[in-house]
């Protein structure tokens, strides 16, 4: 990457993987870092024509874009996902861990297949998208990795204790994981939203997102460029000294 592009492309030359970029948060964050210059991945599991939408909309900013189909909470998907990222736009300087899924119920109901799929989707598909990456970054002695938690990773969520572990998780994986990799260039750090307006938030009724809004501080629910703001802003060169840390972007709603 050319460290010294202009301003408004300060991603020119860079190379982004963004998972689950199809649909609400990830095609924001796709779509931002495209707007800024980076060549971008649209992974995707089963939104085929939704990430031909996103791969659209990159391009349209003067980027170039490819989508990828890959469920990355399986091994060899996730290796395959990240070797055809390479071998289209080679060297990845930047990962996004957004992919993910929330269920929710009492953890007394919840199976031992359903913990899987949550721990899979949300902590696993993180470990192995960036076991993959580290060692092109590791060669280039750069890499910006960005993992999507939650605020219910920190505080802790009723009814969603499989997704809470998981992005619980996920914190420790990023602070241990920039430690370990700090050395080589590489930051990693952790995006924790509150309630962002996506599919994910479609089994909330509408009084219940008019509720979470009142309970928020700024008065509102999250919007995806909310969070795609704060994403590109980590992946920036300059944002060289910010590793291991958990940004919160929850308007207010946790402290
Ligand atoms: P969303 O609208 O439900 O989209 C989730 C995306 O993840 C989809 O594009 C889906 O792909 C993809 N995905 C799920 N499992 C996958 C797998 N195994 N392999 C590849 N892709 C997979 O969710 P969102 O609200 O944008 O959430 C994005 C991230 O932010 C998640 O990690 C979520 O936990 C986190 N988050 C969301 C909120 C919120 O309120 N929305 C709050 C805090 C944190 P397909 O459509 O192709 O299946």
């Amino acid at each position: 990457m050319n460290h010294s592009s202009l301003q408004s492309k300060p991603l020119a030359g860079g190379h982004a993987i963004v998972t689950g970029a199809a649909r609400g948060i990830g095609r924001a964050i796709a779509i931002s870092l495209a707007e800024a210059g980076a060549s971008v991945v649209v992974n995707y599991k089963s939104s085929a024509a939704a990430a031909e939408e996103t791969v659209e909309a990159c391009l349209r900013s003067g980027g170039q874009a490819l989508a990828v189909q890959a469920d990355v909470s399986r091994p060899e998907q996730a290796a395959q996902l990240v070797e055809a990222a390479v071998r289209r736009f080679g060297t990845p300087q930047i990962l996004v861990n957004n992919a993910g899924i929330a269920r929710t119920g009492l953890l007394i109901d919840t199976s031992v297949e359903a913990w899987d799929e949550l721990i899979d989707a949300n902590l696993k598909a993180p470990f192995l998208c960036t076991r993959a990456v580290l060692p092109h970054m590791i060669r280039e002695q750069y890499g910006r990795i960005i993992n999507l938690s939650s605020i219910w990773g920190i505080t802790g969520g009723s009814c969603e204790v499989p997704y809470s572990a998981a992005k619980g998780g996920i914190i420790s994986f990023t602070k241990a994981l920039a430690k370990e990799v700090g050395p080589s260039g590489i930051t990693v750090n952790c995006v924790a939203p509150g309630a962002v307006m996506t599919d994910m938030l479609s089994n909330l009724s509408a009084e219940d997102i008019a509720r979470i809004a009142d309970e928020t501080p700024i008065g509102r629910i999250g919007t995806p460029d909310d969070i795609a703001h704060l994403v590109r802003f980590l992946t920036m060169p300059a944002s060289s000294f910010i590793t291991g840390q958990v940004i919160s972007p929850n308007g207010g709603l946790v402290t």
